[in-house]
């Protein structure tokens, strides 16, 4: 199980996220972040602090984002690993 970053992370200009999460698993991709969901242990720290409401327990993912399970798996051992709140992230 893990916690998954869906469609309103685009283009984030917080990254409140990142900062409360004890085991940095959240990656910065270009223009949104995933979670590592093999390093995630579902402390939910990060759901709140996601001012556009992002983040979900895999249980909880909307139906219509039920493919950003899979791109979070596949897309967040492809970048650098985010820990510190950042500028706002580079727009498409
Ligand atoms: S706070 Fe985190 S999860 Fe929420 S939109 Fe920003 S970067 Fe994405
Ligand atoms: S649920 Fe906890 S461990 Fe998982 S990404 Fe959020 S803060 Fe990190």
């Amino acid at each position: 199980m893990a916690h998954i970053v869906a469609e309103p992370c685009f283009n984030c200009k917080y990254t409140d996220c990142v900062v409360v999460c004890p085991v940095e698993c959240f990656y910065e991709g270009e223009s949104m972040l995933f979670i590592n969901p093999d390093e995630c242990i579902d402390c939910e720290a990060c759901v709140p602090e996601c001012p556009v409401e992002a983040i979900f327990h895999e249980d909880n993912l909307p139906e219509e984002w039920a493919a950003y399970k899979d791109l979070n798996k596949e897309m967040a051992p492809q970048y650098p690993v985010l820990t510190e709140k950042k500028e706002p992230l580079a727009g498409k």
